[in-house]
């Protein structure tokens, strides 16, 4: 039987309205969505696309003039690439992670049979959490120290770094291990995808009795999923690449894609995993550190006072910050009354209130150097490829406009960081948490939000 289609009113109600069982089945509302999926053709033609962008990016950093006002590749990484991946969050959850092209050299390898094709060993998954959310915490510092927003080679470096690190992995272990335990931005962006609108899910009542588990251990020679997750074992947004490799080898119709309330996740999870306890404090914290380092009057004086060391004075910022993030989950906590449970075990109700204010944080700082340089990309493009003629088509976004659409980018995240508070404390912990202690988590969400709004005021 046909499914009936949801209503504008009924799909607006799953995005707006939270109520934790409410989804919409996108496969059954758009077919060639599933045909997009099922048909890796499609995916493998964007896969190409994106391995030679890459390949042409990393040239030009390496080989391409270093005068940033000549070598537009830094726009292209920074302002288009980054910023991209940023928005996907929210929409796609880790979907970007299934185009990537970090992991294409290593699927080249495996192809080829020139990889060991093992298991990733136990220890690799208990212990790369802490190594990929320290390998993270060193790409922001070194983007600030060492000021690679400016720097091709510095930016091409970093993206071989990240290749190399891929393809090791893969030429080590089978499949995307590398993507699976150690990426940095695997990491934050599995953490971002808790704040998506969609889910990839199995039907786990079509999963019941399944006895080849295919979507996780591949079928006729093809090899399972990537990530060794399946579908029926995607619980939460932050391990699913959203490939969709499990599709066609599925037999029973079970993956589907979702699209669901964007604090569901957050909500179910209230701050159980410890990877988003510690990225979420720490990106917030750089995020505080990169606008003090380039927006305030009073950095380059503080800077001087530390012997006019970049390194030592942002350490200090992300340190600082860092340690008050901190302090305001531990508060957050406290306000909750609530943080350990026989069930559950220990959480941080704090940190689901964080999130929408991390992630549109970070999502307001990308996009301000994208509005910013935008006006700039054909003249810098037409002084590296010798084209004159593009170098009189530059234009200039108004002040006024960035901070307003910035701003309400921000304003939106409040609401989620409010909306998220009210409903752990009033549904999930009913009975438990005072009212003006609901009112001072707020005011605190508020707090941070000033801030915010704060730095991109200045110029
Ligand atoms: S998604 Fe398909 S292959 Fe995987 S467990 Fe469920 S029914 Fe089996
Ligand atoms: S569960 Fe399916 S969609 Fe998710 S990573 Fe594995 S193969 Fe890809």
């Amino acid at each position: 039987m046909k499914a009936k289609r949801p209503t504008l009113r009924e799909i607006l109600r799953v995005i707006f309205v939270y109520r934790e069982e409410a989804r919409i089945d996108l496969f059954a509302l758009f077919p060639w969505l599933k045909s997009f999926f099922a048909h890796r053709k499609y995916f493998a033609l964007i896969r190409s696309f994106g391995d030679l962008a890459f390949t042409v990016l990393i040239l030009a950093g390496l080989f391409g003039p270093q005068d940033p006002s000549r070598n537009a590749m830094l726009f292209i990484a920074w302002g288009v690439w980054w910023t991209s991946i940023v928005l996907s969050w929210f929409f796609v959850g880790r979907m970007w992670c299934g185009f990537c092209p970090f992991p294409g050299l290593g699927r080249l390898l495996q192809r080829l049979k020139l990889s060991r094709n093992k298991w990733p060993p136990r220890w690799l998954s208990k212990y790369c959490a802490y190594l990929s959310t320290a390998l993270f915490a060193l790409i922001v510092w070194a983007e600030a120290v060492f000021h690679m927003k400016h720097s091709p080679l510095a930016t091409a470096i970093l993206l071989l770094l990240i290749l190399l690190g891929a393809t090791a992995l893969a030429s080590l272990y089978r499949g995307q291990a590398w993507c699976r335990h150690f990426c940095p931005l695997g990491k934050i962006i599995g953490s971002a995808a808790t704040l998506s609108l969609m889910e990839f899910r199995a039907l786990l009542e079509r999963c019941r009795g399944c006895q080849t588990f295919a979507c996780k251990r591949g079928k006729d020679g093809k090899p399972g999923c990537p990530v060794y997750l399946g579908a029926y074992a995607a619980r939460n947004n932050l391990i699913c690449l959203v490939c969709g490799h499990c599709v066609p080898l599925c037999e029973r119709d079970s993956p589907r894609l979702f699209l669901r309330h964007p604090l569901k996740e957050l909500i179910i999870n209230k701050g159980r995993y410890l990877t988003c306890t510690y990225i979420i404090p720490f990106l917030m914290a750089s995020q505080f550190a990169r606008f003090v380092q380039e927006k305030t009057s009073w950095y380059p004086g503080f800077k001087s006072s530390l012997f006019g060391s970049e390194a030592l004075a942002f350490s200090f910022l992300l340190a600082f910050f860092f340690a008050l993030f901190l302090l305001v989950i531990r508060l957050g906590a406290e306000l909750f009354t609530i943080y350990e449970d026989e069930l559950f075990g220990r959480f941080s109700p704090m940190v689901p209130v964080l999130v929408p204010l991390a992630f549109t944080g970070e999502l307001v700082y990308r996009l301000e150097y994208l509005l910013h340089e935008m006006g700039q990309f054909f003249p810098v493009l037409g002084r590296q490829i010798g084209v004159p003629l593009l170098t009189g088509l530059t234009f200039e976004i108004p002040e006024k406009a960035i901070h307003l659409f910035l701003s309400l980018i921000l304003l939106a995240g409040l609401a989620g960081a409010c909306y998220t508070a009210y409903l752990l404390a009033r549904r999930e912990f009913e009975g438990l948490v005072p009212t003006k202690n609901l009112v001072l988590i707020i005011g605190l969400a508020w707090l941070i939000t000033a801030f915010y709004l704060y730095f991109v005021r200045i110029y």
